[in-house]
C-alpha cells in the first residue's frame, strides 16, 4: 500500500477469507486484519460513513458484536451518540426483543427503551450484511421506538445472499462487495 488514503480494494486486500469457519460451507470474512492497520480502519470508518457529516445524525446504532466496533468509531466521528444492539439477556434495564431466523434456529437482539427517542436519526452499523435477518430485527427495534433509521451501513456485502432484497425501504450503503 502507498502513503495515499487507503481505498476500497486496500480495504479488499485487507480482510481475510476463511473457509469453513465456523462451519463448513461457511466463507467467513475476518476483519481483524483492518482493525490492526489504523490507516485502514480509519479509511473504513470514512467510507462507511462517506454520505454523512458531523451532527447529521443523532444516533449511530451497532449490532452486537463486530458491529460495535465501527459503530462506535462512527459515533465519535458523527459528532452522535452510540446505541448498543444487543443479543438477548445482556442490555440491563427495561428493553425491546426483536427474534428473527437464522439457518438453523432463530435469535433475538434486544435495545434499551431509551437508547432513542421518537423521531431521532439513527444510522445503523453493522460489520456485515448476509441474508439480511440481522439487520431487519436491528431496524425494527429502532423504528418501534419511532425513530428513523436513516441508512443501514455495511462494511462488507455478500450481494449473492441477497440481504438487500429483505431490507425493503431502508436506505442502504456498503462499502466492499462480494
Ligand atoms: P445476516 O443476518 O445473515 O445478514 O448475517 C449478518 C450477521 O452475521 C453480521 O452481524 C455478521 O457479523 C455475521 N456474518 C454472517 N455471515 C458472515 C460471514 N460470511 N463472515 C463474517 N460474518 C458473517
Amino acid at each position: 500500500m502507498s502513503s495515499a488514503i487507503p481505498t476500497v480494494d486496500d480495504l479488499r486486500a485487507a480482510i481475510r477469507n476463511v473457509p469453513d469457519f465456523p462451519k463448513p460451507g461457511i466463507q467467513f470474512k475476518d476483519i481483524t486484519p483492518v482493525l490492526g492497520d489504523p490507516r485502514l480502519f480509519s479509511a473504513a470508518i470514512d467510507l462507511l460513513t462517506a454520505n454523512w457529516s458531523a451532527g447529521s445524525v443523532d444516533a449511530v446504532a451497532g449490532v452486537d458484536a463486530r458491529g460495535f466496533i465501527f459503530a462506535a468509531a462512527a459515533a465519535l466521528k458523527l459528532n452522535a451518540a452510540f446505541v448498543p444492539i444487543r443479543k438477548q439477556g445482556k442490555l440491563p434495564w427495561k428493553t425491546l426483543e426483536e427474534s428473527y431466523e437464522l439457518e438453523y434456529g432463530s435469535s433475538t437482539l434486544a435495545i434499551h427503551a431509551d437508547a432513542v427517542k421518537p423521531g431521532d436519526r439513527v444510522l445503523l452499523v453493522d460489520d456485515l450484511l448476509a441474508t439480511g435477518g440481522t439487520a431487519l430485527a436491528a431496524a425494527r427495534l429502532i423504528q418501534r421506538l419511532e425513530a428513523t433509521v436513516v441508512e443501514a451501513a455495511f462494511l462488507i456485502e455478500l450481494e449473492f445472499l441477497k440481504g438487500r432484497e429483505k431490507l425493503t425501504g431502508l436506505p442502504l450503503h456498503s462499502v466492499v462487495t462480494y
